[in-house]
């Protein structure tokens, strides 16, 4: 694998921070800590996407962001690209039992917001992220890059990069996803569990422009989700058992046109056609710890949560914000307690939204009537109750 260094050959260099991971999460850390005015190396081992043009397809991986989220990319300067270049604004969500009569839709005129939040596509998430990166002096890239080996040297994390590059800094910051190489070379331990269940998310094409509602459908196999992306596009995202996903994922398009048909309700509007298809299997993972010595990991490095309800970049972007407040005063940005704040400030709230998410994905699951019938009280008395709405808005809005 060649690495291609922007700026900076040297085969030893010293930076301030060192970031393995430039999806979302670790590309938004390295552009805030560079834009401090602190050395920032950013190594990223795939290609990075650029900004789509209206030929472009449409990302197969779209996230819901958070109102939180969205101040926080506008703090960073890149969210007026990723809002005018294509992003679908949504000011209503749906939820309802196909099980029974529990149906509500949340507003954002209740919490007093303008929008519930945005559905954008990742890569262009990214691309934003990464546009601004390049023009960042603080800040030097490898990209296509992996590190190979780590080891920490008095106050200095040191990374070996293909092979060949060594960088050294004060801190390294793991945010190279749920497969993290950081959190196993550091000896961070995780507890994880499969949900037998994985997302098929598709990129439709519908007959009538998308609306700023979103849909979600909880049945006993999992929930279907219908996200309203720019003009005539939506996705869909349809949790099933495994089994299930691969066999639909497998049908020529009008078999499964059918299929979305017969399952999605005819006030969405007809599905015109499927761009792109694909399917994720859906794991729960929580680190055992956020920090090691001179490192810490954030984002789906250190947890993975079911997606259902749309959180999992949005907790990656609270952890950084967590971690610039914590580092921004440090004069040595590995220290323990630094480090050991952020993890104080950031564990229980990504354990309590990662549990919500699994109360969610099991309650949903379960044949028992009294079960089912107490769910869908549950669903009636939040859709009556406006304090109640505003509880639950106010959490997906970000705000704890
Ligand atoms: C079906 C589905 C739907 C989802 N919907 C939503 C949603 O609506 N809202 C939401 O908030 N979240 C959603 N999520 C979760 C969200 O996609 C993740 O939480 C988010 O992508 C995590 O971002 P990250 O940057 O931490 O990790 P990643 O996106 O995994 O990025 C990690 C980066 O590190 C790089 N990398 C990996 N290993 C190495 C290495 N060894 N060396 C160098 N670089 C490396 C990768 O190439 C990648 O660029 C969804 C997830 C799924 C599966």
């Amino acid at each position: 694998m060649s690495a291609q260094t922007q700026r900076h050959n040297a085969p030893h260099s010293q930076h301030d921070v060192i970031v393995v991971g430039g999806g979302m999460v670790g590309a938004s850390i390295a552009l805030a800590l560079g834009q401090i005015g602190w050395q920032v190396a950013l190594v990223e081992d795939q290609p990075i996407p650029t900004l789509p043009d209206s030929q472009t397809p449409f990302d197969i991986r779209v996230s819901a962001l958070s109102p939180k989220s969205i101040a926080f990319l506008q703090q960073l300067g890149v969210w007026s690209t990723i809002r005018h270049t294509r992003s679908a604004p949504y000011r209503r969500m749906r939820v309802w039992d196909a099980a029974g009569t529990g149906d509500v839709t949340f507003q954002a005129a209740d919490i007093g917001l303008p929008e519930l939040g945005f559905i954008v596509e990742n890569s262009l998430i990214q691309a934003a992220l990464w546009q601004a990166i390049r023009n960042t002096d603080t800040i030097t890239c490898l990209h296509q890059s992996r590190p190979t080996h780590w080891h920490s040297e008095g106050d200095k994390a040191q990374l070996c990069v293909n092979g060949q590059h060594r960088l050294s800094a004060p801190l390294l910051i793991g945010a190279d996803g749920a497969k993290s190489w950081v959190r196993a070379a550091v000896g961070i331990t995780d507890t994880h569990s499969d949900y037998d269940t994985a997302a098929q998310v598709l990129s439709v094409r519908t007959e009538y422009p998308q609306q700023d509602i979103t849909w979600q459908r909880f049945t006993a196999h999992g929930p279907q989700a219908f996200l309203p992306l720019a003009g005539h596009h939506a996705s869909v995202v349809w949790y099933d058992q495994i089994e299930q996903v691969k066999l639909r994922h497998s049908l020529p398009d009008d078999a499964l046109l059918d299929e979305l048909k017969a399952q999605f309700p005819a006030e969405l509007g007809r599905i015109s056609a499927i761009e792109t298809r694909g399917f994720f299997p859906i794991r729960r993972m929580h680190a055992t710890r956020y920090t090691a010595d001179r490192a810490v990991i954030l984002g789906d490095a250190a947890h993975t949560i079911h997606p259902l309800a749309g959180q999992g970049v949005n907790l990656g972007f609270y952890d950084v914000m967590a971690l610039i407040e914590c580092l921004k005063n440090s004069d040595d940005l590995g220290a323990p307690k630094a480090l050991q704040r952020f993890e104080r400030l950031r564990r229980a709230d990504n354990l309590i939204t990662q549990t919500g998410m699994d109360a969610f994905h099991f309650g949903f699951r379960t044949q028992n009537p009294l079960l089912i019938g107490a769910r869908n009280l549950g669903l009636t008395a939040v859709a009556g109750l406006s304090p109640l709405r505003k509880l639950v808005s106010n959490f997906a809005s970000g705000a704890r």
